[in-house]
């Protein structure tokens, strides 16, 4: 959407947010470099790069208020389950949230008056429009530019191939338990750096998030990155052939679509405004209009 505006085929937008929760893989981050560099600084468009904190820090700091990933969990009768996801509404939303109250003049606490709002695009493409959903503050009026472009995840691709951003990798916090096989072998096969990182914080939150831990509120139960529930050195993350694959299918027969979730990740991810059961964020942001 950024180099579609910056292209002159959306309207140019006044600014661009990124949400950093400050553990995205480093691909990231350059790719992000490069955009400002190359697309977004010759249109004069800012880039917005807001935080709420560093996910991974958070998670294993004992003294911090910690907005829970949704880690999976092996309950100590054998059951399985998930942490809630807080993540995406505490990382994501909420930053965003205090920068367009900021752009706006209105910042928190202050009641903003029913006429002023931004126009807000979430980069939903038509494939997955069942994502594309309203604000839940008055401020913010949400657009699905690539849907009213009638636009899917290919043809996207294709735009992106022909500005010669082909390699435009997914955003998504490092460790996230969202990932499906695909993705954590590319962490492992082609950055042996980043493997290390979130095998190490794979085991490091076993026993769930530290501050839930020293509040007495500890893990029934032992808590994974990874959807098989072993941990992330030893997960059953490699390629299965095409034979495999379909033995898998006629074995799990009604399953079959969550044999295709685990090598390619959790299909409506993360994403501020189009996440499946995304927490609000909690502090107040997202119910003063
Ligand atoms: S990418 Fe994953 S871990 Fe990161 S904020 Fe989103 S859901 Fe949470």
């Amino acid at each position: 959407m950024l180099a579609l505006s910056a292209q002159g085929i959306l309207p140019k937008a006044d600014y661009a947010i990124f949400a950093d929760t400050g553990w995205e893989p480093r691909v990231v981050y350059s790719h992000l470099d490069r955009l400002v560099r190359e697309i977004a600084d010759p249109a004069g468009i800012p880039v917005l790069r807001v935080t709420s904190g560093n996910i991974r820090d958070d998670a294993l700091d004992p003294g911090h208020r910690f907005a829970s990933m949704p880690l999976y969990v092996l309950n100590e009768d054998g059951k399985q389950g998930m942490t809630r996801r807080q993540c995406t509404g505490e990382y994501k939303i909420k930053p965003i949230k205090k920068k367009v109250r900021e752009l706006l003049g209105y910042p928190y606490p202050q009641r903003i008056p029913k006429s002023v709002f931004v126009e807000q695009w979430v980069g939903i493409s038509t494939d997955e429009f069942h994502r594309a959903k309203d604000a839940d503050v008055r401020y913010m009026r949400n657009r699905h530019p690539l849907i009213d472009l009638n636009w899917s995840r290919a043809d996207c691709i294709r735009y992106l191939t022909s500005i010669g951003l082909a390699d435009t990798p997914k955003s998504s916090c490092l460790g996230c338990p969202f990932h499906g096989n695909a993705q954590w072998r590319t962490i492992r096969d082609t950055s042996p750096q980043e493997w290390q990182d979130v095998v190490a914080f794979d085991a490091a939150i076993r026993q769930g998030n530290a501050r839930a831990n020293a509040s007495g509120n500890p893990l029934l139960g032992q808590a994974f990155l990874h959807r098989s529930r072993v941990p992330l050195d030893r997960a059953p993350i490699d390629h299965v052939t095409a034979a495999e694959w379909a033995a898998r299918q006629q074995e799990l027969g009604d399953h079959a679509p969550e044999v295709q979730e685990l090598e390619d990740g959790v299909v409506d991810g993360c994403s501020p405004w189009a996440c499946r059961g995304a927490e609000p964020a909690q502090d107040g942001f997202g119910l003063t209009a």
